[in-house]
Formats: C-alpha cells, sequence, structure tokens
C-alpha cells in the first residue's frame, strides 16, 4: 500500500498562513453534490467560522434534501453575495465542476482536492491523491494549524470520509485514513448514525428507482451496465438527478471487473458513471469523454440520445481498457 502523503506541506503552510489574514472567506464545492463535497464544504465552513470568518458556503446545485441533516447545511446557498479576500474550492477536479460558483473568479486562490484527474487550475494547489476523501486532507490539517474541530465540524468530514469510502471498504483506504477518523470521533463526530444516513437509509422512491435499473441491467463478459431513464425517473417519483447509489450496489456483483451506470438527467443529457476492480482505470474512461474521478470510480456527463450514448460509453470503455 502506498501510504505517502503527496501533498506538498510547505504550500499548505503557506496557504493557512493565508487564511489566518483573511476576513471574508468563499468556499465552493461540485455540482451534482455527493458526501465528500458537502462534508468538506461544510467542515472547513464551519471550522473557519469558530475562528471568527466571515464564511460564504456555495454549491452552485445548491443542498440537496438527503444532507439536510448536516451542521451547516441550512447556510449553503447557490450564489455568493459580495466581496472576497479568499475563495476556496473543495473536492473539484476542474473548474467546470464548480458550475456557475467561479464565474467572475478568475482563479481561486485554492483548489483543495483528492482527484488524480485534477486540472490545477487554483493559485495554491493542494492535491493529495493518496487521500480517501478532500474530508480527510481537512481532518487532518486543520487542527495542525490550529482551527477548531468541534463536533460539527467533525460531523461534516466524517461523513465526507464515511461515503467517498463507502464505509471505509474502497480499496484506496490507509491507515492514515482510519487515525483520521479515530480522531473526528473523538472530537464527538457520530459514526454509526453518519453511515446509517450516508450509506444504509434509502427513501421508498429511490428502492423502486433501483428496482428499473436493475430489471434492464445487462452484462457482455466482465462488463455490466444500467440505465436509469428521465421515464423510470418520473414513474417512481425519484426526486434526485442521480442515481440513487445503484452503482455501489452493482459493485457487490461477483466476477466483474467494470460496471457502468447511465442516467438520463434530461433529454440528450446523459451522466455516466463507471466503478471497476484494480485492475482497470476507468477514470482514463472517463476523461477521454470530458469526464474525471478515480482509478476505481469515474464519471463524465455526455450530450445526445441515451442509446447512442450508450453503445458508444460501452464500445470505447472495452477498446480503452483492452476488454473484449
Ligand atoms: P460518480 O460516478 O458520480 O459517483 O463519480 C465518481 C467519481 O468521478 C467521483 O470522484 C466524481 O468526483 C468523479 N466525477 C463524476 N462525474 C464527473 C465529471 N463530469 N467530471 C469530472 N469528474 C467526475
Ligand atoms: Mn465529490
Ligand atoms: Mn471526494
Amino acid at each position: 500500500m502506498n501510504n505517502a502523503r503527496h501533498i506538498d506541506e510547505s504550500l499548505m503552510k503557506k496557504l493557512f498562513h493565508e487564511l489566518g489574514l483573511a476576513q471574508r472567506v468563499l468556499i465552493i464545492s461540485h455540482i451534482r453534490p455527493d458526501g465528500d463535497a458537502v462534508g468538506s464544504l461544510l467542515g472547513l465552513g464551519l471550522s473557519l467560522q469558530d475562528s471568527g470568518k466571515d464564511v460564504q458556503m456555495v454549491l452552485s446545485d445548491g443542498i440537496p434534501e438527503i444532507f439536510r441533516h448536516l451542521p451547516g447545511s441550512e447556510q449553503v446557498k447557490k450564489k455568493s453575495e459580495g466581496e472576497f479576500d479568499m475563495t476556496l474550492v473543495v473536492d473539484c477536479s476542474d473548474r467546470s465542476r464548480a458550475g456557475d460558483a467561479l464565474n467572475g473568479i478568475s482563479l481561486p486562490d485554492a483548489n483543495i482536492d483528492h482527484h488524480p484527474t485534477n486540472t490545477i487550475f487554483g493559485r495554491h494547489n493542494l492535491i493529495d491523491k493518496s487521500a480517501v476523501a478532500t474530508a480527510e486532507i481537512l481532518g487532518k490539517y486543520l487542527p495542525e494549524f490550529n482551527f477548531s474541530i468541534t463536533k460539527q465540524v467533525a460531523d461534516a468530514l466524517l461523513f465526507g470520509m464515511i461515503t467517498d469510502t463507502l464505509g471505509f471498504r474502497t480499496n484506496n483506504m490507509t491507515p492514515r485514513a482510519m487515525r483520521t477518523t479515530a480522531n473526528l470521533m473523538e472530537a464527538g463526530g457520530d459514526l454509526p448514525g453518519l453511515y446509517q444516513k450516508g450509506l444504509l437509509s434509502r427513501s421508498f422512491s429511490a428502492a423502486r428507482y433501483w428496482g428499473a435499473g436493475l430489471s434492464n441491467l445487462d452484462r457482455e463478459g466482465k462488463i455490466i451496465w444500467a440505465t436509469l431513464s428521465l421515464k423510470d425517473r418520473h414513474e417512481v417519483n425519484y426526486p434526485g438527478r442521480d442515481d440513487a447509489d445503484l452503482i455501489n450496489f452493482l459493485s457487490t456483483i461477483d466476477d466483474i471487473d467494470v460496471v457502468i451506470v447511465f442516467t438520463e438527467q434530461e433529454k440528450r443529457q446523459v451522466k455516466v458513471s463507471w466503478r471497476a476492480t484494480p485492475a482497470y482505470d476507468v477514470a482514463q474512461v472517463a476523461m477521454q469523454f470530458g469526464g474525471g474521478g478515480h482509478t476505481a470510480a469515474a464519471g463524465a456527463s455526455l450530450q445526445g440520445d441515451l442509446e447512442q450514448v450508450q453503445s458508444k460509453v460501452i464500445s470505447d470503455t472495452k477498446l480503452i481498457l483492452g476488454i473484449n
């Protein structure tokens, strides 16, 4: 296991020094936010507020219903207001992932992330691809630079770590991530409660949405895929635009190398998600389609008719990964 930290610690020091001097801070995370986007945003935001800063937390898509239990989630806005001394972007692999939140900001002051596909779009780029979540990076460095980890901050960061690791079971897990987890628990983080909310509980409509996807699950050799159409979403009344975590369930199927889920988001707009066993790098595949992610979990948003996107993505995935 490669446990080396890839982050530049002197750069981190510089960033926290600048943060110490800043008063008005804008924090942004990615569109279609996941648990790490929201957890990192809130954890960093609440900790900076505890040290007396004026913080605005912005998600261009707003905060999804499923994350409203998190402390500080009521503060998250879709748009920033006013001027800032510093702009920090968390868990975004490239600028466009911030959606409209970075409009008018030519160079964010910090880009804090763990995606290996990060495009280095900030003035300071703190990228640790060995971190299991952006929240892990924050959980380690906030206390090192004397920012407080209250129970609320701990809950937010712990939530990011739990969700990005699917409950500490992804193959990028490290002893170091467990140590940060333990520190967050010591600071009051509610591991079982957050685990339940982030990974286990789901709505009735999400279960029916899974049913629609499972009913068309298809396979060619060691690749499987499922599709969630707009029609499926409307029929079961699923409120989100995501796949309701269907892909993580499909990833538990035996003897499969690659899983793909196609989620039709609007007419001619399809979100594609890939998951792979360690032998394959699906971030490379997602990048070919303008997306990104991690070796084992990646995504992209494609324009086009659902069926055309499906056949193109399946054949290109096989080609790029050398699977036949
Ligand atoms: P998902 O399939 O949406 O759960 O995403 C899996 C991983 O790929 C996450 O690390 C995402 O941040 C990343 N990802 C998903 N969609 C995109 C995209 N359109 N562009 C870049 N990265 C993405
Ligand atoms: Mn994320
Ligand atoms: Mn993440």
